[in-house]
């Protein structure tokens, strides 16, 4: 059974290292702009089985050290997410719901991304890139009545068959279920009845992707459009374009496999490796934060010899406020 994730309201880390200064200020906290992004997957790729959020954190925490910026990007919802976030030693960008949604630190957040923001929680702003969630209900349960579709959300569900589903304790599943702007449905119908209602959402710039276990349903966009967001994002603080490296292991994850310069894939569930095309790719053998580290070292040293290599302490560097 999974764990529940990391209450999102409790402090951020205290455990953390002495070398890092006091969160803060803007994004470019160093006095040098980073030397890569990494885009990363959360399940089946930074963490395996084991569920290790303290590795995962501490693992994404230690690349800063290198100037090497890790943003999370899962399918998961912002409240699950920002539990993990909470575990990081400052609040990083992260990516929710496939790519419908952006969480940006307050201090990241500029005149241009301000206007995109939705609301804010917690030390985030909040960018939704479709209908918010009971908008989104309502349009599907309209089709469904219109064209007697037959599939169940999670917006049909109680906690309890979140639960049986997904193998969630009861908190985790209430995560699970707290939604902005897509929703996972189990799918009862035809494959011709699937392929009608791929394209009634097209119409309404909706589109599906699958999922591990669900179907999911979402504004016309992925993980691949908000890594960009992202990423400009960074290019417009830093003042110049930085490698982009993105890790995954499922087909929600391809096209943000495909866009960065390098990338990490995992074993998919029947052991088999995503093609990524022209991408460089170096396939891992296991999901985990250590496999995960000790891969992105690897293809970091071949990227950016000269800024991965030392671990100059960032403390020394003051943010830039
Ligand atoms: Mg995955």
């Amino acid at each position: 059974m999974n764990t529940t994730l990391h209450d999102p309201t409790q402090r951020r880390g205290s455990s953390g290292s002495a070398t890092l200064p006091p969160p803060g200020g803007s994004i470019v906290w160093l006095a040098q702009p980073a030397s890569a992004l990494v885009f990363t997957d959360l399940d089946g790729t930074l963490l395996d089985d084991s569920y290790d959020l303290d590795a995962a954190a501490r693992a994404m925490d230690d690349l800063l050290r290198s100037r090497v910026m890790t943003i999370a990007v899962s399918s998961k919802t912002l409240r699950e997410m920002r539990g993990l976030d909470a575990l990081r030693e400052r609040p990083a960008p992260f990516i929710f719901e496939n790519g419908a949604g952006i969480a940006w630190p307050d201090s990241m957040i500029d005149d241009e991304i301000g206007e995109r923001i939705h609301h804010h929680v917690g030390d985030h702003g909040i960018e939704l890139n479709g209908p918010p969630y009971a908008a989104l209900c309502n349009t599907l349960a309209r089709l469904r009545a219109r064209q007697r579709y037959d599939f169940h959300g999670f917006n049909d569900m109680d906690t309890d068959e979140v639960m049986a589903l997904t193998g969630l304790d009861q908190p985790g599943a209430e995560n699970a279920r707290d939604r902005m702007c897509s929703e996972p449905l189990l799918w009862r119908g035809s494959d011709e009845d699937l392929e009608s209602f791929r394209n009634d959402l097209a119409e309404m710039q909706l589109t599906l992707i699958a999922g591990g276990r669900f179907l999911h349903v979402l504004p016309a966009t992925d993980k691949a459009d908000a890594m960009a967001s992202v990423t400009q994002a960074y290019e417009q603080l830093s003042g110049q374009r930085v490698p982009v490296l993105a890790c995954g292991d499922s087909e929600n994850d391809l096209a943000m496999l495909k866009q960065a310069d390098a990338c990490l894939t995992f074993p998919q569930q029947d052991g088999s490796y995503l093609d990524t095309g022209d991408t460089a790719n170096l396939q891992v053998p296991a999901a985990g934060a250590e496999p995960w580290r000790i891969a992105l070292q690897k293809l970091l040293s071949d990227l950016v010899p000269c800024n991965t290599s030392h671990t100059s302490p960032i403390e020394e560097r003051p943010a830039n406020e």
